[in-house]
Order: structure tokens, then C-alpha cells, then sequence
């Protein structure tokens, strides 16, 4: 019988002539059988941006800090490509009989980040950034918004792209090209909303639990609170506000770790003086109300990237 590894790599090599990147796991999979990542890439080779995996002064930097070279993908428009799948043929031939799973190798963190940093760029496209200093704006809370919404958007894709797999070894496959861990009860949860309020809506409360976790980023939970407030246009229907409490805290299952050093050193890059809490001086409960610039942007950039809801919504496999 096949492991699920075996099984994993075999369908990278099946797919793998769909894209130029046949060494990055899943990259050719997810271009033929996903709209989401297929648009993604095609919207940011239209725009010029290239791929590499020459090893340089700069590859070095992005495997030791990667959140430091968001600044040269955005403005240099070149993406590092991790070759990480020939590690895993290696790693078949060699122990052809042991049971070994994708998602053990991944704790190695060998994840394609590609995905998540061309979110990055359309988000840099969209909000036309000219850098990433902090001081160069003169609407600084705007600026700060948009950061976090830029994170949100990303983390939201691939939350969107993971959800149509069930097959184990296909989904250990995308998981490997997304930074979230996406568990089952969580898709559940997205889809029970999903079929309660739509799925243009149930995307954005999606993308509101990334903000928030990001905000929040020492809680691991949703604040009640926070909840209910922002779920108050239908309070009063327990359902509603149960399914909107729950994806909003698929955002604060993001490791914390990652939420921490996101927080703690990212913005200190951008130019944020003191501590975080201080810097933060937007309201959050009105940066995500509905209507609001950040909602706006969110919707229009969830539209440009999802074109159709009911292709996303098929079988992606
Ligand atoms: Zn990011």
C-alpha cells in the first residue's frame, strides 16, 4: 500500500508541467485545479513579477528573516521559489517502506510562501504603496490598516484555496503552500456560515478574524465582546452569532509565535515607535464595520481575486 507521502508526491508529478515551478511542491496541482491560486499567479505574472531560486546574498536573508524582505518582493517584484520537492523524492527512495506523512516533513517549515506573498503584492498594487516606512504617510492609521488587511487578505486566500481538498494526501499537498494549519471543524464552521449568509459575506468574516488575531495578537480567542459587537447587525439570532464567533476564531488558531513576531518586530521595521498598543490609535470595531475603507478594499480585492464564487465553490479537484 502507498503512503500518503507517496501518494502526495504522485500527484505533484502529475501536475507538475502545469507551471514553470515543477520543484515547488504542489505548485503545478494547485495552478490546474485551484481558480484562486491559478488567478493569484496569473494576475501577478501579468504585472511583471518574476520567480527565482538562485542562491544569493538576498535568498540567504529570506530563509533567515523572511518577514524583512517584504519590502524588495514588493518593490523588486521578484518572488523566492523554494525548490523544496526534490528533498521529498530524495526522502521516499531512501525510506521506501516507512510511514511517513507530508505534514511531518513540514514541521522542517520547507512551506512555499508563494501564495502568501503574492497576496502581498496585489495588496501592494491595490493600496499603491510607494515603501514600507511608516513616516512617509501622512494618514499613518491608514497605512497601518492597510498592512493589517494586507495579512488578513493573505491569510484569507489561503485558508480559501486549502478548503475544497479532502483527500488527505492532496490536502497535505496544499497545505504545504499555505502558512495556516487548517483543521476540519474550521471548515465546517466556514461553510455552515457560508451557506447562512453567502459566501461574499461569510469571506469577510473571514478576513475580519485574521485582523483581529493580528490586533489582538496575544489573545486566543475572540474577545466576547469584540464579537458581539461586530455581529450586532443580526443579534439576536444566537445561530448567526455562534457561526461568526467561530470563524472569527479560525484567524486566532494562527500560531502565536508567528502572530508575535509579526507584532513585536514587523512593525518596529515599518517605523513604529513604543510599543505596538500605542502606535494602534484606530478604532477596530470601525475599521471593520461594514462599509468601512478597510471592508471596501477587503470586498474589492476579495472580487479581483475570486471572479467567480461559483467556480471556487465546485470541486477545485
Ligand atoms: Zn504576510
Amino acid at each position: 500500500m502507498k503512503s500518503e507521502l507517496q501518494e502526495s508526491v504522485e500527484i505533484h508529478n502529475r501536475y507538475a508541467h502545469h507551471t514553470p515551478l515543477s520543484k515547488t511542491i504542489g505548485d503545478g496541482f494547485l495552478y490546474a485545479t485551484n481558480p484562486i491560486f491559478r488567478r493569484v499567479r496569473d494576475m501577478l505574472v501579468s504585472q511583471n513579477y518574476s520567480f527565482y531560486n538562485e542562491l544569493s546574498e538576498y535568498t540567504a536573508n529570506y530563509f533567515m528573516t523572511c518577514l524583512f524582505q517584504l519590502d524588495t518582493i514588493l518593490f523588486e517584484k521578484k518572488l523566492f521559489a523554494r525548490h523544496n520537492f526534490p528533498a521529498l523524492e530524495k526522502l521516499i527512495q531512501k525510506f521506501p517502506d516507512k510511514e511517513i506523512r507530508l505534514a511531518d516533513v513540514a514541521l522542517l517549515e520547507c512551506y512555499s510562501t508563494l501564495l502568501h506573498e503574492s497576496v502581498h503584492c496585489i495588496c501592494q498594487q491595490y493600496f499603491k504603496w510607494h515603501g514600507l516606512e511608516l513616516n512617509s504617510y501622512q494618514d499613518k492609521n491608514q497605512f497601518l490598516q492597510e498592512i493589517f488587511a494586507a495579512e488578513a487578505l493573505a491569510l484569507s486566500m489561503e485558508y480559501l484555496t486549502c478548503l475544497p481538498y479532502s483527500d488527505s494526501a492532496e490536502r497535505a499537498l496544499v497545505c504545504m503552500n499555505a502558512l495556516g494549519n487548517y483543521r476540519d471543524t474550521d471548515q465546517l464552521s466556514f461553510e455552515q456560515l457560508n451557506l447562512f449568509v453567502g459566501p461574499e459575506e461569510a469571506e469577510l468574516w473571514l478576513f475580519r478574524g485574521y485582523f483581529a488575531a493580528n490586533y489582538f495578537y496575544e489573545a486566543s480567542a475572540a474577545p466576547p465582546g469584540f464579537v458581539n459587537s461586530l455581529a450586532k447587525s443580526k443579534a439576536g439570532d444566537p445561530r448567526f452569532s455562534s457561526l461568526v464567533e467561530s470563524v472569527l476564531n479560525i484567524g486566532f488558531r494562527l500560531n502565536k509565535p508567528f502572530r508575535n513576531s509579526t507584532a513585536r518586530v514587523f512593525f518596529k521595521m515599518i517605523g513604529v515607535q513604543g510599543d505596538l498598543e500605542n502606535a494602534l490609535t484606530f478604532d477596530l470595531h470601525e475599521a471593520l464595520a461594514d462599509g468601512s475603507a478597510v471592508m471596501c478594499a477587503a470586498k474589492d480585492i476579495f472580487r479581483s481575486i475570486i471572479r467567480s464564487e461559483k467556480e471556487l465553490y465546485a470541486n477545485g479537484s
